[in-house]
């Protein structure tokens, strides 16, 4: 499982494996924490026959290094189509991966950008029906609004196997208008 490590103020920093939180608890990084999911790890045998073993929250608020923070997602296929819940926004059929494809909302002969707000997620079938025309020459209008993923938006997209808690934590800085951001 990954935990969701926060800043002190409760931002999203980054998802951490069970080693990295091992790290944070045993040198007294670790602030506050979150989510009922609790894992025990242990770890060596100390002078006094005890094991030693640290119990792990699935959401973790530490001091330190925190300017690493995922303030933005990188935007590739994997995320973009993620984003789009595997929907052509053209269409609106659900496909899987391979049948998918990204597409300018404004072409990129007319100056259209590599960015969250302007990709969206195309069949390959309306993405070649479209080409390069603008959704209004194309008479193809868009279904949903493309938008920047929120960093904690960006937590979700990054991450396949979300718990229950660190969903919960994630889905409550949702914006309203993407609630077709998860299934
Ligand atoms: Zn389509």
């Amino acid at each position: 499982m990954l935990i969701l490590r926060l800043s002190q103020s409760g931002n999203p920093v980054a998802w951490i494996d069970q080693n990295q939180a091992v790290t944070l608890y045993s040198s007294d990084q670790v602030l506050w924490q979150l989510g009922s999911q609790i894992k025990t790890v242990y770890g060596g045998i100390n002078h006094l026959g005890e094991r030693s073993h640290v119990n792990i929250a699935p959401i973790i608020a530490s001091r330190g290094d925190n300017h690493h923070g995922l303030q933005h997602a990188p935007l590739d296929n994997r995320l973009l189509f993620r984003r789009d819940n595997y929907h052509c926004l053209y269409c609106g059929e659900q496909f899987s991966h391979s049948m998918l494809s990204r597409d300018h909302v404004i072409p990129k002969s007319q100056g259209g950008k590599d960015s969250w707000t302007n990709l969206v997620t195309a069949c390959k079938r309306c993405n070649h029906r479209k080409g390069a025309r603008t959704p209004e020459e194309a008479g193809m209008p868009l279904l949903a609004i493309p938008f920047e993923p929120n960093p904690f938006e960006s937590m979700y997209l990054a991450n396949h196997k979300i718990l229950q808690d660190q969903m919960e934590y994630l889905q409550s800085r949702f914006s309203n208008r993407r609630n077709w951001l998860v299934a």
